[in-house]
This record gives structure tokens, sequence and C-alpha cells, in this order.
């Protein structure tokens, strides 16, 4: 049984957005790849699929012929509190269905020469000398590298990363088919270009969305902050009074959780908590998601590309560690959650406080801030820097209003 598995320098299991990512820029480099997934693309995928402007700076620009809107602004809402716009000439976000977009992924990877194996689910994945052996529904593999990209409960990681804590923030959405003039308006306040509506009351400690896609809306909540959940209840209310969805039939939402990156935890456990031996984490399977926003496409991308340059080099170089993956991912991601930490507990613990007070007492400021999120979405700005600004404001003696 063991002689008759087929090899391959790097096997990746799941081909989401992380795993095509991984398998297109390793083959990109000339390592052998063979890819497997348990469904066929296109298939679908509970997600708001809002992919935030930067992407641009790691996607090949034909992406956009898979986006359904282009969104250049948002309004933010409480409830029928006031609303607050802010908006750029430039978009801020590209709106995709991920049955799409997924599977515009794997057809770039297939078209490099990825080999993939559809409808194939992976069923164990056992650590041996030579590498890793990676068994399916069908047959056996063995890889001398296997990439998990089979999501946050993804078999790499029950079986190979077992100690690992895990953290899951509730959500759910739903795809609200619509088709008239009339809904743009709404959306827009009267406005044009395209708008996203962002409510700070639609979750308890966290936030719904409403997203305009080319045949209509995703909605969602998720509730971002530790405790007591009632994600559906919180979603049946934000359906029933967000004026915008007001005579729409909104279909029953559909759960997933979403494993957002917790700092403390990998303070506990600074080294083996993306890679082990020769298995590696990326995207969801690592957790490797904005704490503050729920935004995991873009770092799936990003850590798949990541890892895929330190696999290359561990395969081709005698004394490249896999573990410098570990490392480059805390380097680049690392801060950016930290301080995305922060703010969730400032915005979510306080959200009426943010909208209203600040909102009302400090509207220059508050407006700046929201200008600043727009810019870190179009990644003019970081996290770190706009830390670093709010700060620098609060310690200026006399806070302009
Ligand atoms: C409700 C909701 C809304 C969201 N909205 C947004 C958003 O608007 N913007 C954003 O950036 N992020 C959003 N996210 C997060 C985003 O969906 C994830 O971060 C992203 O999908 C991670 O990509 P991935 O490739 O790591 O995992 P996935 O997209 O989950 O892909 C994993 C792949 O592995 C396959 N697989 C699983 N098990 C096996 C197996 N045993 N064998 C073979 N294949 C397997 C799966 O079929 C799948 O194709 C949202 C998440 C939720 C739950």
């Amino acid at each position: 049984m063991a002689s008759s598995a087929s090899r391959y320098e790097v096997i990746v299991v799941g081909m989401g957005p992380a795993g095509a990512s991984t398998a297109y820029e390793l083959q990109k480099r000339g390592v052998s790849v063979l890819g497997l997934e348990k469904y066929t693309h296109p298939r679908e995928k509970v997600c708001g699929g809002a992919l935030s402007a930067r992407i641009v700076r790691i996607l090949d620009p034909d992406f956009l012929s898979v986006v359904e809107e282009e969104v250049y602004g948002f309004r933010f809402t409480y409830g029928l509190d006031e609303s607050y716009f802010v908006e750029s000439s430039r978009p801020l976000a590209y709106m995709v269905m991920r049955s799409g977009f997924d599977a515009w992924l794997v057809q770039k990877a297939k078209h490099a020469g990825v080999e993939i194996h559809e409808r194939e689910p992976v069923i164990n994945v056992m650590a041996e000398a030579e590498g890793i052996r990676v068994i399916t529904s069908q047959r056996q593999y063995v890889g001398q590298v296997v990439v998990g990209a089979d999501g946050a409960k993804g078999v790499v990681t029950q079986h190979l990363f077992q100690t690992r804590p895990t953290r899951m923030v509730p959500a759910l959405e739903s795809e609200v088919q619509c088709d008239t003039p009339e809904l743009g308006l709404k959306l827009n306040n009267g406005q044009s270009p395209t708008y996203a509506v962002i409510s700070l009351n639609a979750a308890k400690k966290g936030y719904g969305w409403i997203f305009p896609k080319h045949h209509g809306l995703s909605v969602g909540v998720g509730e971002f902050v530790r405790g007591e959940c009632r994600p559906k209840r919180s979603f049946h209310q934000f359906s029933q009074e967000e004026p915008v969805l007001q005579g729409l039939h909104v279909p029953a939402p559909l759960g997933h959780p979403i494993p957002v990156f917790q700092w403390s935890r990998i303070r506990k456990q600074r080294h083996g908590w993306l890679v082990k031996g020769r298995a590696l984490l990326v995207g969801d399977a690592g957790h490797l998601v904005d704490p503050l926003l729920g935004e995991g496409i873009y770092y799936a991308i990003r850590s798949g590309q990541i890892a895929a340059e330190h696999i290359t080099r561990f395969l081709r170089e005698p004394h490249h560690p896999l573990t410098m993956y570990e490392g480059a991912v805390l380097a680049e991601f690392g801060k950016e959650f930290l301080i995305a930490s922060r703010l969730n507990r400032i915005i979510y613990g306080v959200p009426r406080s943010w909208h209203r007070w600040i909102g009302r007492t400090f509207p220059h400021a508050y407006q700046q801030v929201l200008h600043r999120y727009c810019q870190l979405l179009q990644g003019r700005e970081t996290y770190q820097s706009l830390w670093a600004r709010i700060i620098r404001k609060l310690t200026t003696p006399c806070f302009q209003r």
C-alpha cells in the first residue's frame, strides 16, 4: 500500500482562496504540486464576498472579471440614528460571489499547470520519515510538504496540530435576490455610485453588513466579542428593521464560524501554530482572519503567497527551515491583528457611544477616523499607522471638535 502512493513535492489540501493561491504560486516557482478539494468548483461558500481594495496589490488584475460591484463608499448606521457616510473617488472594496471568485482562482492554478483533483476529500494525514502521507476517499499520496488550506476545522489541523487553540466568531449570511433600480437608491440614499452598509447595532458586539452584488445583496451579521451570542436573533432583527431591506424577501441565513486571530493564545504558543514538521497552515486553517472585521480572504491569499516562497526555499536551499514561514506571517500580520483586536474591544464594547456620542460631540474627529478606515481598506493606511494617529490625537492638548 505504502509503495503505491503517488509522490509530489507539495500537496495542498483544500482549494479555497488560500489553497488555490499557494498551489498557483508554487507551480510558478517550478515546484510539483497536487491540489485536493472535496467539492467541485464552482461551489457555494457562506461569505459576504467583500475584498478590501488593497487586494489589487496581491492579485493579477484580471480578477476584475469576477467582480460583481465596485464599492466607493460605506454608510455606517446605528439603528435609526443618524448615518455617517465615507466615500472615495477610488474603489474601497470589490464585491464578489465566492462561487465565481474561488472558481477563478482554481482555474488560474490549473492554467499554470497545477494538478487538481476535485471531489476527492482528504480523510487522514500522517507524518512519516520521508514526508507526509495524505489519504483521500480514493487513494494515497505522499508529499515532502503538506499545506493545510482546508479551513479552521480541517483535517490537517485536526490530525497534525491537535494542540492548537481555537477561537470562532459566529456569523450568519443570506443572499437576497433583487434587481430593482429603487434598491440602488435605497442603498445609496439617493447618491451614486455604489455604497455598502455597516450597521453597528445589528449584532451584539459585532456588526451587520449589506453588500451590493450584481443581482442582489449579501446580508449578514457577525458577533465578534466573547460571551453570550445570539446571532440568529440579531440577524432576524437586522433584516426586519434595516430600512434598505424593507419589502425584500430575506431568505433564512446560513451560518459558518469565522476563526479570528487571537494574540493572547499565540503568545502562549509562539512556535508550532502554523508549522509542524513538514506541515503548514494557511488562511482560515491558520486562523489568519482580522479580528475587527472578520476579513479573511486577503489574508488567505497573502498567507498562501508567503507559504509558497518559504516552501520553495525549503525544498531548494539546504538550510532554509520551514519555520521561517511562521516568522514571516507574524512579522507581516502580527501587529496589525494585535491593533485590530484592541479596536475590536473599543468599538464593539461601546458601539452606541462611538456612533452617537462621539459622532455628535466630535463630528470632525469621527469623520476623520472613518476616512482613515477607508484608506486602510485601500492599503494607504495600516492598523499600526491608524493607531498611532489615534493616540497622537488623543494626547494633543486641544482635541479639535
Ligand atoms: C458569514 C461569513 C462572512 C464572511 N465574509 C467575508 C468577507 O466579506 N470578506 C472576507 O475577506 N472574508 C469573509 N469571511 C471569511 C472568509 O470566508 C474566509 O476567511 C476565507 O474563506 C478563508 O479562505 P480559505 O481558503 O482559508 O478557506 P475556505 O474558503 O474555507 O476554503 C477551504 C477549502 O477546503 C476545502 N476542504 C475542506 N475540507 C477538505 C478536505 N477534507 N479535503 C479536501 N478539501 C477540503 C473546502 O471545500 C474549501 O474549498 C466571511 C466568513 C463568514 C463565515
